[in-house]
């Protein structure tokens, strides 16, 4: 098997699943309890705390543990209800994020909250002039900008210190979805005006169902879920403890290899559009091209943040025009090969990616989008394998 759906869901890493096992069998203990037993328990989720918030360089007392980057999205979004009791709502929000955001805002638009969705340009940018319009009209509002830091589908990297600062300018909170981007691509929280953000443990090689959201220490959250008083009240229920440990381990090893695993990833991410171009007939990049710049045009210094030409570094995806993308994950699947039309989410669905129709893509092609997603330890003959299995399943699709 080629696995090329890592932005859909990782294998756990073996460090992860060791520091786990304990809290399955043995150190079962309630973090509530106040005998010592329990007590361990509790240690190990504050050390998990204390790990991850070290990553992202805020305060243990920011971090929330949840149950994966869906509850982080729905709280920080429904927050909003929240704040500012008798003032008028406003969420300002992008065309391309991920469902958990924009169902949440067509939730909250059914309670009476004002929605912006604002528009992206070709390459999935942020129009900002059109958010800065949009949070010009929303003064005198309780307003929350929500733009993610990295597109799950398309890769696209915003400015979030751009979005961040415009956002404060007008007195607006600002939340980032980076489940995508944590572990992947350096984030400075304070720096970028994040005043809330959402990560997922299962993206970078934790386990599935839990998350985190870091919520800036000066902010008060309405809870969501109303119980005991885990997570300083805010989240009621029993700790996640053996997921929270397996978070933090993956955290560990993502965070101090992400740049030598970027790096690797990012020259493979490039090495995958040159030959699908190469290969496959009418192939269209989607959304930032990286080939369009030669790495010699970039700073000197060749630092990662520049190298990654504003496209998350695992991230390769196409259109195919005229190829149905469903169709052709069947025939890659039958060559062994794990890939995606777009978020997992969606898969399944009938509906065309709302994100190639957000950057501009006709109908059609937004339905032949297909999303490789990258490991570092992919081998060129693994590449070359896949290029050659799109160009066969293209050609008989045809
Ligand atoms: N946000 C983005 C950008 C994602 O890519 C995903 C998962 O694909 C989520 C949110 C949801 O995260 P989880 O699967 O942990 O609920």
């Amino acid at each position: 098997m080629i696995y090329l759906d890592n932005a859909a869901t990782t294998a756990l890493s073996e460090t992860a699943g060791k520091a786990m096992e304990p809290y399955f069998s043995d150190l079962y203990g309630n973090p509530s309890s106040s005998y010592r037993f329990g007590q361990e328990a509790k240690r190990a989720i504050e050390a998990g705390r204390q790990a991850l918030a070290s990553f992202l360089h805020v305060s243990p007392r920011e971090i929330y543990f949840t149950g994966g980057g869906t509850e982080s999205d729905n709280w920080a979004l429904l927050s909003l209800l929240g704040w500012g009791e008798k003032s008028p709502k406003h969420l300002l929000t992008s065309t391309i994020e991920h469902p958990a955001i924009l169902r949440t805002a067509s939730f909250l638009e059914s309670l009476g909250v004002n929605v912006s969705r604002i528009p992206v340009d070709a390459k999935g940018f942020l129009d900002l002039e059109a958010l800065e319009n949009a949070l010009k009209q929303s003064e005198n509002t309780t307003c929350l900008v929500s733009v993610m830091a990295a597109n799950n589908e398309i890769g696209t990297l915003q400015n979030l210190q751009e979005i961040g600062s415009l956002a404060h300018r007008y007195s607006a909170l600002f939340h980032t979805d980076a489940v995508q981007a944590f572990g992947q691509i350096p984030i400075a929280v304070e720096e970028m005006g994040i005043d809330l953000l959402s990560a997922s443990s299962h993206k970078i090689h934790g386990p599935k169902g839990v998350g985190l959201l870091y919520i800036r220490k000066d902010l008060k959250l309405p809870a969501l879920l109303h119980g005991g008083a885990q997570e300083r009240g805010l989240r009621a229920g029993t700790e996640n403890v053996p997921g929270i440990v397996g978070f933090a381990a993956a955290a560990r090893e993502a965070f101090s290899t992400m740049e030598e695993r970027g790096r690797k990833k990012l020259a493979l991410r490039n090495l995958f559009f040159k030959r699908l171009l190469e290969e496959v007939p009418g192939v269209e990049i989607s959304g930032v091209n990286p080939l369009e710049k030669r790495e010699a045009d970039f700073p000197a210094e060749n630092t990662y943040s520049s190298l990654l030409q504003e496209r998350l570094p695992g991230n390769v995806h196409v259109c195919i025009p005229g190829i149905e993308g469903q169709s052709l994950l069947m025939l890659l699947d039958q060559k062994g090969i794990c890939a995606s039309s777009g978020s997992a989410c969606a898969s399944g669905s009938l509906d065309p990616s709302h994100v190639l129709l957000a950057i501009g893509k006709s109908h059609e092609v937004a339905f032949s989008g297909l999303r490789l997603s990258l490991e570092e330890s992919l081998t060129e003959e693994e590449l070359e394998y896949t290029v050659e299995a799109i160009k066969e399943a293209v050609e008989k699709s045809r």
